[in-house]
């Protein structure tokens, strides 16, 4: 892949959010890039950092280090000033509750114009593109309807629509089919991929729906903070029914440095604690717990003991305090 085809670059990007004395490390050197056209889905357990990249990619957040680069915006370098012009240039903005976006007693067509008229589109450049993007979400039936006629898919359309009023090139949702049953969701997959054909839009979705793999092109797992692997459509196998799970492929993501995160259940799985041997084979590398040597039972032992809460050490909050506090004494 070259450079030019990544329209999302993030490398070893770290967010800290503070409260009082506590600190919470959301991105833990996260690792992702993401190509031009590309329809994909993050996913992960509550709390394990996706609404916060999402924030940072779309510059309503600040990573605190790493490296962001958004079509050629080097977003850890811009000025706040840059940053807003940013974002209304490249980012549109989906959330699961469709009212942060709507204004209930305009029609439809109103709410996808205040936002152009907000930004100074003349009105003969407006009318044109409204007529374009509600045909792409297929509401030209519903053009001079309040919001409150409309069912809650169409609510979540419109919010597409507004969403790309300034023709971003990133759209970012965050869980927007959440509120949806899944038939009316699975219209929304089909809007993105319609939109991403006529507009080149690249599409970025935060889903908890089991099923997403079905409905783009790549799903990328999100576990403390870091990409742990990801899910493609396999194009080594004949056939086109997409929904056939042998037409998915899971795969491991290493990060900057090489590293691999074993899961859990592999670990408890294979007894294998923090210590492994790995063997050359004619076809890759075999990965197995080690055998005969001094480690061997503190290993197992801690491969049975692994719980919910066992972070790699190294991205423990509590060590991590502690650095963050020892460096503050340093700096005073
Ligand atoms: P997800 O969207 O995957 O559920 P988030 O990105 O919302 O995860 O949160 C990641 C971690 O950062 C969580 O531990 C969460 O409590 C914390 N966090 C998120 N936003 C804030 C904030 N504004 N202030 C403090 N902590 C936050
Ligand atoms: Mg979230």
């Amino acid at each position: 892949m070259t450079t030019n085809d990544a329209i999302v670059t993030c490398e070893n990007l770290i967010k800290v959010y503070r409260i009082d004395d506590l600190e919470v490390m959301a991105l833990q050197g996260l690792d992702l890039t993401i190509r031009r056209g590309e329809v994909m889905a993050l996913v992960g357990s509550s709390g394990s950092g996706k609404t916060t990249l999402l924030n940072v990619i779309g510059g309503l957040d600040r990573p605190n280090a790493g490296k962001l680069i958004v079509a050629d915006n080097d977003l850890l370098k811009l000025t706040d000033g840059s940053l807003d012009a940013y974002r209304r240039q490249y980012v549109g903005f989906i959330w699961q509750q469709k009212a942060r976006n709507l204004i209930p007693y305009l029609d439809v067509e109103q709410n996808i114009e205040l936002p152009m008229i907000m930004s100074g589109v003349a009105q003969r450049a407006r009318k044109e593109w409204i007529g374009e993007l509600i045909d792409a979400v297929r509401l030209n039936h519903r053009r001079g309807h309040k919001l409150a006629q409309l069912s809650g898919g169409e609510q979540q359309r419109v919010a597409i629509a507004i969403a790309l009023a300034n023709r971003p090139a990133l759209l970012l949702g965050d869980e927007p089919t959440g509120e949806l049953d899944s038939q009316t969701a699975e219209v929304v997959f089909n809007i993105f991929h319609e939109l991403n054909r006529r507009f080149a839009l690249t599409v970025i979705i935060v889903s908890h729906d089991p099923h997403i793999a079905h409905f783009v092109n790549r799903v990328v797992a999100i576990r403390d903070g870091k990409t742990s692997s990801e899910t493609v459509k396999r194009v080594d196998v004949a056939g086109s029914d997409s929904r056939d799970p042998a037409h998915l492929e899971e795969l491991h993501m290493l990060d900057s440095a090489g590293r691999l995160q074993l899961p859990k259940e592999v670990r408890q799985k294979y007894g294998i604690g923090n210590r492994i041997v790995m063997e050359e084979q004619e076809e890759g590398i075999f990965i197995k717990p080690p055998v005969n040597s001094a480690f061997e039972a503190v290993d197992a032992e801690r491969a049975k003991r692994l719980t919910e809460a066992d972070a790699p050490p190294e991205l423990k909050t509590s060590r991590f305090d502690r650095i963050m506090g020892a460096l503050r004494r340093k700096i005073k």
